[in-house]
């Protein structure tokens, strides 16, 4: 039987996402079942390069907790939290039904950094994981627990960004 680790993208500069999305294409084409699960991203709405391709390649991908309070205030902290608590919900079934080889989580960290989501709940998912499931977890926060229980803790460091001159997100290298 394989044997799955648990990853963790980090870090302040450019490459998390498209990190484990490279992983995610090098997975499916040895024949991995891929899910990527984003966190605070509306795919629909801001049409990611990636997101029809994936969907093309037969990587699956589901969001949670779209709206993002940066784009939308009305937004209410408890609302998102149970959309984050859905989505953890949604981890444990696919952990039982076993459907996926890899399992990308985009952004969690990210709802931990901002209390949707608590450490111990972070935690226990890498616990629950089944043995032969490789699971990453992406965003630029990072906590002593998750990086002791985690395998590969790769931090993505910003010696530079376009976005301090004043560049803004370009469409095709941003998203
Ligand atoms: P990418 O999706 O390009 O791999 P990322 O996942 O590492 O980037 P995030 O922290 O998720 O980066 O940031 C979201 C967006 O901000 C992405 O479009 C990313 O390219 C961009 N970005 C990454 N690092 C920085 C930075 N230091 N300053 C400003 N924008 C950044
Ligand atoms: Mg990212």
């Amino acid at each position: 039987m394989r044997k799955g680790l648990i990853q963790v993208y980090t870090g302040d500069g450019k490459g998390k996402t498209t990190a484990s999305i490279g992983l995610a294409i090098r997975a499916k084409g040895q024949g991995f079942r891929v899910c990527i699960i984003y966190f605070h991203k509306e795919p629909k709405r801001w049409k990611y390069g990636e997101y029809r391709i994936l969907k093309k390649l037969g990587i699956d991908t589901f969001g949670f907790a779209k709206k993002h309070p940066h784009f939308y205030k009305e937004v209410k902290k408890e609302e998102i939290r149970k959309e984050c608590l859905k989505a953890l919900e949604f981890i444990k079934k696919i952990f039982e039904e076993g459907k996926y080889d890899l399992l990308i989580l985009d952004e969690i960290l990210i709802s931990l950094r901002e209390g949707y989501l608590k450490e111990e709940e972070i935690l226990e998912i890498m616990d629950l994981k089944p043995k032969n499931l490789e699971l990453v977890l992406t965003g630029r926060f990072l906590t002593k627990n998750i990086t002791d229980k985690a395998d590969y803790v790769t931090e993505m460091k910003k010696i530079k960004h376009p976005f301090d001159k004043g560049i803004m997100g370009r469409r095709g290298i941003e998203y």
